[in-house]
């Protein structure tokens, strides 16, 4: 190993809710925890507007503020957090040191390893969606990102989930209208949730609804081509925006190799009540793993039980 690579005792991947609460009780602990927020620094939930279910916020607070104190309440003990992006590791060699590398170039030699490394909005997949999203002409995944730029204009959003409900009712309070886009005959999200959306005025509901192709001038999207899969008829909606709001994928392709995984993608842990996984010494928490749950609070719970579970791996390691 060269003399460039740098001697790790705790490496946090992740800067959510999960990544931060995993750093406080790591340096707490004197595990002299090192951070790597990732691409998308605070994670998810800076792309929230208000979180109510926190407890310890009765008046609520919004999502990035949110992480701001988390991320300050890390190193006020003294996790060292960095931006970088993990692009690679090895962890074949447990009592060695898990190797991971850091933006190509940056080697890191760790004793413990946390993977908080989350979940990233899914899209579509088609041609005409991903054109219109490279140019940032008219595709978002994240309506309380992007919504102000169709203030009274009129949107179209696919999903059935209590994200796509959320999201729809963020833009109906900025749009004309917004059409909302159900493949089935019923929706995923809670009942309170679904209901929502049902009571408000300028969203229009369209079941049995799938999206053919995102139609545009070839500078932003102008609107979406529709099939009804029940009655096979298209149809054109027009709109500025089209918001996709399908859930999920955790961000565990860099661990494929080494870590047991589901087919979806989500780690699968080793230990039930643990935060283990199959290799020793790298423990996993937060959505990377949680396709249950999928909230701040057990996310920062299973951030704890991470850094718990590093601290006595370390420990009984002599460290
Ligand atoms: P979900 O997996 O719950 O829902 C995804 C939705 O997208 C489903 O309705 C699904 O349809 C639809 N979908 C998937 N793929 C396609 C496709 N190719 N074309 C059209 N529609 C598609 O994801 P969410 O992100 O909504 O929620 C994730 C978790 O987070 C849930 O547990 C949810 O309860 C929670 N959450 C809670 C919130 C809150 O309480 N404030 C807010 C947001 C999320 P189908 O139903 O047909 O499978």
């Amino acid at each position: 190993m060269s003399d460039t690579v740098e001697k790790i005792k705790c490496l946090i991947i992740g800067s959510g809710p999960a990544g931060y609460t995993a750093a406080i009780y790591a340096a707490r602990a004197n595990m002299e925890p090192v951070l790597y927020q990732g691409q998308q620094p605070g994670g998810q939930l800076t792309t929230t507007n208000e979180v109510e279910n926190f407890p310890g916020y009765p008046s609520g607070i919004t999502g990035p503020a949110m992480m701001v104190e988390l991320q300050q309440q890390a190193e006020r003990f003294g996790t060292d957090v960095r931006f970088g992006w993990v692009d690679h590791v090895d962890f074949s060699d447990p009592d060695g040191g898990h190797k991971v590398r850091v933006d190509g170039t940056k080697e890191l030699l760790c004793g413990t390893v946390i993977i908080a490394t989350g979940a990233s909005a899914k899209y579509l997949g088609l041609e005409s969606e991903q054109k219109y999203l490279e140019m940032g002409g008219g595709v978002s995944a994240c309506a309380v990102c992007d919504g102000f730029f169709y203030k009274g204009q009129e949107t179209v959003i696919v999903g059935a989930g209590d994200s796509a409900c959320e999201e729809a009712h963020y833009l109906s309070k900025l749009c004309t209208k917004v059409t909302m886009l159900v493949r089935r005959d019923e929706f995923r999200a809670s009942k309170i949730m679904a209901q929502r959306v049902k009571d408000t005025e300028n969203i229009e509901i369209l079941y049995n609804t799938e999206t053919e192709e995102v139609l545009g001038d070839g500078a932003g999207v102008t609107g979406v081509r529709v099939k009804n899969n029940v009655t096979g008829e298209t149809s054109e909606i027009p709109c500025t925006g089209f918001f996709v709001a399908i859930g999920h994928k955790p961000n565990t392709d860099v661990f494929a190799e080494y870590i047991d995984c589901h087919d979806t993608g989500y780690i699968k842990y080793a230990e039930a009540g643990t935060s283990k996984t199959n290799v020793d010494g790298v423990f996993v928490a937060g959505d990377a793993a949680d396709f249950t749950y999928r909230q701040a609070v057990t996310a920062a719970g299973t951030g704890c039980m991470a850094a718990l579970d590093a601290e006595r791996y370390l420990a009984a390691k002599g460290h």
